[in-house]
């Protein structure tokens, strides 16, 4: 038994990246996760229920759940299907915490649900907060829900937030890697492939979160992120490239001091925090920081002619109601068609642009013009590809 084995958690998206780490850090402290769920990965996800026994698990389709019940007859977790059992899942009463780590706007209504049910959300599905950020952070404060940042960026700022008042914060650093392209050219990335794209300089990631992160969407994503999880303005967001992704990111005090945090590039320190918060525990498997053998620490402004994806992401927050979702599906669409090789690299970012200076969208932020906007981003994305396949 240890001190957390009272803590019991819902892991949405166990089979993921993010979800197979968080239940390392489950083995590591203990803790309990009673719902795990995934879209279609049964052999993992079978292992996972085998070994910590939660209480519910969930899959993407009715097909899949009834090969998922026969393998695991002889346990006591209860399986299910469909987006109402995912919802059961983001709300069982026995979870005090919720991960979020569904990839893409697949995470939104669970997360919404998991909001409304006041859960401690743990966050790293950032798709939601980018589309749907003033209807998620409402439903957080209406319910008495905490959001808790798990993207590392967002924990870093979340941590040195504490190392000042509120009122004094300048602005934020929000660092980035720069990705496997960094200094590259639009020429020499031209020619670039899905398997070129997916390897990434520092961190292990799922497939889309890949992508983002070499073509920079990951970032204007998350500078999205930013402004709903701290309340900021578009203006007090500054990105920085920061080659080595050891300084997570930062904030800015008015006495011109920067609070950064630093840290190894290795997901399980934020979300073991964003579990244990406000206290910290050793986390296994994670190297000390070792800022001698590192030697230094480069950054660099980040090339928007380039990699207009985050351009076209700032310039989404700066419009601001339904441009975010539509941007962010256009490049949900976009990341789709890449992996698929009907697109090129390059593509995505004119992509992505496009949807943000050619679609009109309402202004008013309903979850139903959140997903109508979505669904138009996606929508220019098909249309992209018909236009492209008839040149
Ligand atoms: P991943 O692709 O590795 O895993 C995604 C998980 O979501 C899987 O468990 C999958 O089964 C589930 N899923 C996918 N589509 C689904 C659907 N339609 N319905 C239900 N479940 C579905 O992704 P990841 O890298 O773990 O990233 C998850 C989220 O966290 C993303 O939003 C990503 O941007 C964010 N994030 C990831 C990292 C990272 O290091 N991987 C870092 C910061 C933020
Ligand atoms: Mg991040």
């Amino acid at each position: 038994m240890s001190e957390f084995s009272e803590i019991a958690i819902s892991v949405l998206g166990s089979t993921g990246s993010i979800g197979r780490q968080t239940l390392d850090v489950c083995r590591n402290l203990g803790i309990r996760p009673v719902a795990l769920t995934a879209h279609s990965n049964l052999q993992l996800l079978e292992k996972q229920a085998r070994e910590f026994l939660p209480q519910l698990v969930v899959v993407a389709e009715e097909s899949l759940a009834s090969s998922l019940k026969v393998a695991l007859a002889d346990t006591p977790v209860q399986v299910k299907a469909g987006p109402q059992a995912l919802e059961e899942a983001a709300t069982l009463p026995q979870a005090q915490s919720v991960v979020g780590a569904i990839v893409g706007m697949a995470g939104l209504a669970p997360v919404l649900a998991a909001a409304k049910a006041g859960k401690t959300i743990a966050l790293a599905n950032k798709e939601p907060l980018v589309s749907a950020g003033a209807l998620v952070t409402q439903m957080a404060r209406e319910h008495g829900a905490r959001i808790i940042p798990v993207d590392s960026e967002h924990s870093a700022i979340f941590q040195c937030l504490h190392g000042g008042e509120r009122r004094d914060v300048a602005k934020i650093l929000l660092t980035a890697s720069g990705g496997p392209f960094f200094g590259k050219s639009r020429e020499e990335l031209k020619a670039v492939t899905a398997a070129d794209a997916l390897r990434h300089p520092n961190w292990s990631m799922g497939a889309k979160v890949t992508v983002d992160s070499a073509t920079l969407m990951n970032k204007g994503l998350e500078f999205i992120e930013a402004m709903w999880l701290f309340d900021l303005a578009p203006d007090q967001i500054e990105v920085v490239i920061q080659r080595q992704s050891i300084v997570h990111s930062g904030v800015f005090f008015a006495d011109g001091s920067l609070i950064a945090q630093m840290g190894v590039p290795d997901m399980r320190t934020a979300i073991q925090y964003a579990l244990t918060y406000p206290r910290r525990y050793p986390v296994r498997g994670v190297p000390p920081l070792n800022l001698a053998q590192i030697g230094a620490l480069t950054f660099a402004t980040p090339d928007r002619s380039t990699f207009t994806c985050l351009a076209a992401c700032e310039a989404a927050a700066r419009k601001g109601g339904l441009y975010p979702a539509a941007v962010n599906g256009a490049n949900e669409g976009a990341v789709a068609l890449f992996l698929e090789g009907k697109i090129t690299f390059l593509e995505i970012g004119e992509l992505v642009q496009g949807a943000l200076e050619e679609l009109n969208l309402p202004r008013e932020i309903t979850l139903a013009s959140v997903l109508e906007a979505d669904a138009a981003g996606r929508e220019y994305a098909r249309q992209f590809y018909r236009n492209r396949g008839s040149k």
